[in-house]
């Protein structure tokens, strides 16, 4: 049996690991790159590129370059946060059949799952390339807050890049494991605060011999290192239009080079005290070309960023209340994600929880390796590693009045099974529609809707006679499935729940014979 990898597959990068000799190991690409930029582009002479390659030309490209993918797939394109995106992207934004998300690249319209499964296909490219052998199996990790709808996105992604994916698991989970490996066998409790490029995850764990146990999980889906650049953005934007009266919030080239530039400064920063941001020729007047030199201090990037990492700390702080705990009672605090180097993320998190992080694990790496332990210890027959995890959102149904009924509560472990005894609100009543949502609001509109079925071909009776018993399972992915059956007849309902936001499987089925397509081209 070939080696099953382990993918982080992150909003700004991505990374891959694999067991050897026992050990996981990071991959590192032949170019000796141990991080894969998540971006995808197709040049002026409609070549697909990923990686370095496309964040190298996003510059010159920037309407054609796909990046933070992650901040996108799987919702709907009539949220919020997509609204959002659509204003402050580089690259065009439009609406899908389902009223998902898809993108355009070189004048071709892609959903995200498409775009994600891109990024997969050149993690699984590496990985062959390294292991000199073929590779058809991965498990993949998410952010723990990730609803159904997003997990269901990634693991199609992971079919249109032709892999099978094992299991998905949270990304602090995974960073447990692999912190787990490193300091065996003690008892403890930990704390992973994990900030990437776009989203923010807290996980509170119990670790005993070989158990890993998630008591709480709690997060953003919207809240990373991204922020922080648009923070530095408008600053600049701002400090530029006061000394020369020349707005750049409408130039995509120029937004493009001040999103790099602000990345830089921000990287910069948590090493030294001050940079230096310069853009020469950033924008033109009648009296010629103007150039942006600017020096930012590390005061400065904190006055602007504050606010981001107060947000995290909030939650932090509903999360260790939700595992009825006190902050002295968490033994470890594991930094993960690029934007935990930021000095101000580690004073701030330090200061909440009154002790010194751990240093031990790499914050860009621990999350793949934490996902070749799982993909390990799923595929070996002898494993000492059992990992409990649980669903960061209540499960539920619209009830009548527009109102939420959980039935399976937040931080429940997973795989979790419930039922709920269906009737009829009607004499005669043949069949009922069920609304299935995922949140935390009172109110059904304020949830994210994962589908909706029919429960049809109920026996004629009396309101209220007839019974049907309906079975919501959440497996170890963290995803829904629902089943039915009427208690009398004891026969199985037929129901189709339709995602509300996904791909239909045959959609799925022909971008997966495109992916393959487009692998055999990198190939050559
Ligand atoms: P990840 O999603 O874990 O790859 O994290 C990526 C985020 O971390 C991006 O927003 C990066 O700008 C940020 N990042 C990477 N290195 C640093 C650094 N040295 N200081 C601050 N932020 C960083």
């Amino acid at each position: 049996m070939g080696k099953v990898i382990g993918i982080d597959l992150g909003t700004t990068n991505s990374c891959v690991s694999a067991m050897d000799d026992g050990r996981p190991i990071v991959i590192p690409s032949k170019a000796g790159y141990r991080t894969t930029p998540s971006v995808f582009a197709v040049t002026e002479k409609d070549k697909k590129l990923v990686g370095h390659l496309a964040k190298r030309q996003a510059i010159t490209n920037p309407k054609n370059t796909i990046y933070s993918a992650k901040r996108l797939i799987g919702r709907r394109f009539s949220s919020p946060e997509v609204k959002k995106a659509t204003k402050t992207y580089s690259y065009q934004i439009t609406k899908g059949p389902h009223d998902d998300v898809r993108v355009i690249s070189g004048g071709k319209e892609y959903s995200l799952p498409e775009i994600s499964a891109m990024i997969l296909l050149e993690m699984k490219r590496i990985a062959e390339e390294y292991l000199r052998e073929k590779v058809t199996e991965a498990v993949i990790t998410v952010p723990a807050y990730f609803n159904d709808n997003q997990r269901q996105a990634t693991k199609d992604a992971g079919i249109v890049a032709g892999l099978e994916v094992l299991r998905i698991i949270n990304e602090p989970t995974a960073a447990a494991l692999a912190y787990g490996m490193i300091k065996k066998r003690r008892e403890e409790r930990i704390a992973v605060y994990d900030l990437g490029g776009g989203t923010f995850d807290i996980s509170i764990l119990e670790l005993g011999a070989g158990v890993f146990e998630v008591i709480s999980t709690a997060g953003d889906t919207y809240l990373g290192g991204e922020d922080f650049d648009t923070g530095i953005m408008d600053y600049l934007v701002e400090e530029f239009s006061g000394s020369t009266g020349i707005n750049l919030s409408d130039d995509r080239m120029a937004l493009q080079r001040l999103s790099d530039a602000a990345e830089k400064a921000k990287c910069e920063l948590s090493a030294v005290k001050e940079a230096q941001i310069n853009l020469p020729f950033i924008a033109s007047d009648t009296r010629g070309p103007k150039h942006l030199d600017l020096r930012l201090t590390r005061e400065k990037l904190a006055e602007l960023t504050k606010d981001i990492v107060e947000r995290t700390i909030k939650i932090c702080e509903e999360t260790i209340q939700q595992a009825k705990l006190n902050k002295k009672d968490i033994n470890e605090v594991i930094l993960v994600g690029g934007q935990t180097r930021s000095p101000l993320v580690q004073e701030m998190v330090r200061n909440f929880f009154g002790k010194q992080p751990h240093k031990g694990v790499h914050p860009d790496e621990v999350v793949a390796i934490g996902a070749a332990v799982q993909a390990a210890a799923l595929t070996e027959e002898k494993t000492e590693l059992l990992l409990l995890d649980v669903t960061p959102l209540s499960l539920g149904i619209a009830t009548h009045g527009g109102f939420f009924t959980p039935l399976i509560e937040r931080n429940t472990t997973v795989p979790v099974r419930k039922s709920h005894i269906f009737t009829t609100a009607r004499d005669d009543q043949t069949t009922v529609k069920i609304r299935v949502l995922q949140g935390e609001s009172d109110r059904a509109d304020d949830n994210e809707l994962l589908g909706e079925f029919m429960l049809s071909g109920i026996r004629k009776a009396k309101k209220g006679e007839p019974e049907i018993d309906v079975s919501f399972d959440i497996n170890a992915d963290g995803i829904v499935n629902v089943s039915a059956k009427d208690l009398e007849t004891k026969k199985e309902q037929s129901i189709t729940v339709t995602a509300s936001s996904g791909l239909t499987e045959d959609e799925v089925r022909q971008m997966a014979e495109e992916a393959q397509m487009y692998e055999l081209e990198l190939k050559q």
